[in-house]
């Protein structure tokens, strides 16, 4: 297999030279792994499954330390979380026996994707760090091939660590970038002029979201003149952190001016980490008062941070509801999505980083795990929905497609199998073959399978939304009056986003109904709605509250007529559970006659319902 690259050798004397040095090796690196990308496959397959022969769920199945890809799809299923949750819960509860993996693991990372309301737990092993560290180390010296001089200048970046918790058997359970920020792969990694970023990792580090983004922009706006570029993990984020800025910059311009740390900032090594960086400036806060105080904030990341080259933030898949922003708050710098990953693994890279957001292609790095894809077929653009095969018979099952394999052009549901222990596991994306880096293909990101309403890394899917709605809907019989159809889109106009419900009501008499039963019908929805979505409102405060608007009657049939018109079929048609599509919102939105907001914040709590919290 490939070597992976070292981050950096000491062979060569001056900076310049390693920074070179090390591009070249990480693009010889992406060069042969892909070109033997096959091979690598067959390898990294042989090496899980030999590592893993004594494990009890390959033993379940009578794979008996065979390594072959033929016996391995012949007798191993293809599972979903829900499949795999008994044996999760019995490592959560402490069996430390090698039940899915032959190494200990380490913790659990928890997915933003839900299983009963709650985040999937996904196990994870030590070396897994550095197989995520692998895929990072790859990112900048791709970039660098299309724009130089990154290393000369720093990165801002807004980075988090999100609460964490407890297993009743011990192990720690939080998301997997927490994981990798507190690990000592991101706190201790060696001096890199690529990961030089304005935000002292005690910034980062400290979980309370106020005290970390407010110190994480004081330093980026410190620092301003050498940021080249600036980013989040998801473009919510970056988002969040630009209203922030919006509301709270009289404050920082304030501390830039006499070189302190406002009072609110109460932890002592964020406090100690930023003094380090600051001192009084007022030429700088004067510009950034003016600046701030201008009526438009059109363009002010360039403004502020003149050297911006680009924006590095996720904008593919839900995320794209928030280009015209960014689009906005930057004068159109290039928005750049760099990487495909996930809790149960990190998958792949943009090659062509500065392609427009629209065409943004991930190419999978066949050595992260084992890939395997199911065909499905294609989107739905008018209802979003996604067919595909449904019971997969045995010789199916065979012939889900490997990586070399996929067709250009085809839709595929992205099957892994990973070093963690997880054996052809459904990760629930929906991916499209647009292109091929020597033998290993490149895939558009389609969408999350069922997901229907999502503003930040909440995903509702189909049912839970259906359960939340017939939930709340249940309170308006004692006023005779029901609901007839539903429908949601997730309205990013204002930020933070909110979900929108669209209700036709059938009702005897609607002066009957007070304000404050729809309210409390907003309210129940929210409540009836998964963790990620709650944990979104009351602690990351970056979902706001839902919203039902009630409309005319007869809508929902203009909304059919409307589809039937554009091509559906009158068969087949259903009435889609989201929208997306601007005219069918405007129809909706042509027919309200009243709307309501949830009056208060859901219930949440960190980790599972029943476990105890760490933090
Ligand atoms: P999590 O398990 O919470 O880490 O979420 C992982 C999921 O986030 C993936 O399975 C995708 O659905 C989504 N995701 C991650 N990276 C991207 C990306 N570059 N573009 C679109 N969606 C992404």
């Amino acid at each position: 297999m490939p070597e992976a690259p070292k981050i950096l050798s000491d062979s060569a004397d001056c900076i310049d030279d390693i920074v070179v040095e090390n591009n070249n090796k990480v693009l010889k690196f992406i060069e042969d792994v892909t070109a033997d990308a096959d091979e690598v496959q067959r390898r990294v397959l042989s090496e899980i499954l030999s590592r893993s022969a004594n494990v009890e769920y390959l033993q379940r199945y009578g794979l008996n330390g065979c390594t072959d890809r033929e016996t391995f799809k012949k007798v191993i299923p293809i599972v979903t979380y829900e499949d795999l949750k008994p044996d999760i819960e019995r490592i959560a509860n402490g069996d430390t026996s090698p039940i899915l993996c032959s190494q200990p693991i380490s913790e659990f990372l928890t997915s933003s994707g839900t299983s009963a309301g709650e985040r999937k737990l996904m196990p994870t092993i030590e070396e897994e760090l550095g197989r995520r560290s692998l895929l990072y180390s790859l990112l900048m010296p791709v970039m660098s091939q299309f724009l130089p001089g990154l290393d000369k200048g720093k990165g801002m970046y807004f980075l988090f660590v999100k609460s964490e918790a407890k297993t009743p058997g011990g192990l720690v359970a939080r998301p997997v970038l927490t994981s990798y920020y507190k690990s000592s792969h991101f706190k201790n990694r060696p001096n890199d002029p690529y990961t030089n970023y304005t935000s002292p990792k005690e910034t980062i580090l400290c979980l309370d979201s106020y005290q970390s983004m407010y110190s994480q922009l004081l330093c980026g706006l410190f620092q301003n003149e050498d940021v080249v570029r600036v980013g989040a993990v998801f473009a919510s984020g970056f988002i969040r952190a630009i209203q922030f800025l919006e509301k709270h910059w009289s404050l920082l311009c304030k501390d830039i001016r006499t070189g302190t740390i406002d009072s609110k900032i109460t932890d002592p090594s964020v406090r100690e980490a930023v003094m380090k960086i600051l001192k009084p400036n007022p030429k700088l806060a004067d510009f950034v008062e003016a600046e701030c105080s201008k009526g438009s904030w059109k363009g002010i990341i360039t403004r502020l941070w003149p050297e911006t080259k680009y924006i590095d933030v996720i904008v593919t898949g839900t995320m794209s509801q928030y280009i015209p922003a960014l689009d906005y708050y930057s004068n159109a710098l290039p928005l750049v999505c760099t990487m495909y990953a996930s809790s149960e693994c990190y998958f792949g890279i943009n090659l062509n980083p500065l392609c427009n957001p629209s065409e943004v292609s991930y190419t999978l790095i066949p050595n992260m795990a084992y890939f395997e894809f199911l065909p499905v077929t294609r989107k739905d653009e008018l209802t979003g929905s996604i067919s595909e095969p449904t019971a997969l018979n045995d010789k199916e099952k065979q012939q889900l497609v490997d990586l070399v394999d996929v067709k250009l052009g085809q839709d595929y549901e992205l099957v892994v199998t990973t070093y963690a222990g997880l054996y052809r596991y459904h990760v629930g994306d929906i991916l499209r073959v647009s292109g091929f880096k020597n033998k290993a293909p490149q895939f558009n990101f389609i969408c999350r399978k069922n997901v229907v309403l999502s503003i930040d890394s909440d995903k509702t899917d189909e049912v839970e939304l259906q359960n939340a709605v017939k939930n709340a809907a249940n309170q308006l019989l004692q006023y005779e009056a029901s609901l007839v159809e539903y429908t949601g889109y997730a309205d990013t106009s204002a930020i933070p986003g909110r979900y929108v419900l669209f209700w036709e009501l059938s009702v005897k008499d609607s002066t009957l109904i007070a304000p404050a039963v729809f309210e409390d019908c907003c309210f129940t929805v929210e409540e009836s709605l998964n963790s990620v979505y709650r944990q979104g409102r009351v602690c990351d405060k970056s979902i706001g509250p839902l919203e039902i608007r009630v409309v005319e009657n007869g809508t929902f049939d203009m909304l059919m007529d409307f589809a039937l018109s554009q091509g559906s079929s009158i068969n087949q048609y259903k009435t889609p559970r989201c929208v997306k599509y601007a005219p069918i919102i405007e129809l909706l939105n042509s027919r309200v006659i009243s709307s309501y907001f949830s009056p208060k914040c859901p219930r949440w709590t960190a980790g599972h319902k029943q476990w105890c919290t760490q933090n």
